[in-house]
């Protein structure tokens, strides 16, 4: 069935997602605070709103992809937002990846007007946005993740409902952590490989194929090897998923930085076990990203590496 749907944050995941909804029948209303993306899919058949306030006024689903969750905060609970122009029965499909805990904090805002939000990140990058081929993570009542699938999977492949508000955010930590570790580990040894005197691209195509191969080594290698560093999925995006995957680690002791299970600052007992694991696995990781950028910037360079 074709529905009149929202759209709010017209980047570089947001465009193509607009657009495949608009692809599959549905009357798109957009937004964003950059004219010249909302343009973009207005010129694909979208109509636009003046904000995200007009937005929600017009549609009775609202799907929300932005940076990181203060703009999903500011653009849903801010004035002019969507929940002063939303009516009970709206359906917010927050498909940004942020904060669990601010996930959890939008919903329990909404609800007291009977909006129904639920958290739906993805994971698949530009190229799975334009191909509708994303994997999507989904947190928040099950009924209500059921009523919109359909909509889902006109932008994804897979659509997994994975537990209650915020845990669609929770598993999109999970995943970034892992690509993140890839990709670092990636950028040292192609950089190893070269320094050492074998050509990065046989380095590739020999062990592509064994346990170290992967879906970030086939899609990333063959950039850093092109000097391809047109961004798709920004630095400063990776790093601002680490740093929420640190407070959640920090807010809730998960195993997810300490392998051992040591929780976290504020237990004192954990602190007498191992003090600073979680921090510094964190924060190892985020500098492992910084050190990637460096690493490929000077793989790309002409001049030997030294
Ligand atoms: P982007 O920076 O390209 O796009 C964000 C858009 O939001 C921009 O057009 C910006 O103008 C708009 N915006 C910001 N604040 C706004 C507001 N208050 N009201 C309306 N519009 C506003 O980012 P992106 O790469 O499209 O990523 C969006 C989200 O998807 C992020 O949470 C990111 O972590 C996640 N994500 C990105 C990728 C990727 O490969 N790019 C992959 C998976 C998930």
């Amino acid at each position: 069935m074709n529905m009149k749907i929202g759209f709010i944050g017209l980047g570089i995941m947001g465009k193509p997602m607009a657009k495949n909804l608009l692809k599959a029948g549905h009357e798109m209303v957009c937004y964003d605070i950059v004219a010249e993306n909302l343009a973009n899919v207005v010129a694909a058949g979208a109509k636009a709103a003046a904000s995200c306030k007009a937005v929600a006024e017009q549609c009775p689903i609202v799907i929300t992809m932005l940076p990181n969750s203060p703009h999903v905060k500011e653009s849903v609970l801010g004035p002019g937002g969507v929940l002063e122009g939303a009516k009970a029965g709206t359906i917010l499909i927050d498909m940004s990846s942020i904060a669990p805990l601010a996930s959890q904090e939008i919903a329990k805002a909404c609800s007291a007007k009977g909006v129904k939000v639920i958290d739906a990140p993805v994971s698949g990058g530009e190229p799975k946005a334009i191909d509708g081929t994303l994997s999507i993570m989904v947190g928040g009542d099950e009924q209500v993740f059921n009523s919109v699938k359909d909509i889902l999977l006109r932008m994804g492949a897979s659509a997994v409902h994975c537990g209650p508000i915020g845990a669609g955010n929770t598993t999109k930590l999970a995943n970034q952590v892992v690509v993140a570790c890839n990709i670092a580990a990636c950028a040292e040894a192609f950089m190893l490989a070269k320094k050492a005197g074998v050509e990065p691209a046989r380095v590739l195509d020999a062990i592509k194929g064994g346990l170290a191969g992967s879906t970030v080594m086939n899609a990333k290698v063959p950039m850093m090897l092109q000097g391809n560093f047109k961004p798709g999925f920004k630095i400063d995006l990776h790093i601002k998923d680490l740093a929420n995957a640190l407070d959640t680690g920090h807010g809730r002791r998960p195993a997810a930085f300490d392998c051992r299970g040591h929780g976290n600052d504020a237990d004192a007992q954990s602190r007498r076990l191992r003090p600073e694991r979680p921090q510094r696995l964190g924060q190892v990781l985020r500098e492992s990203l910084r050190n990637e950028h460096r690493f490929v910037t000077r793989f790309a360079s002409p001049r030997p590496i030294g």
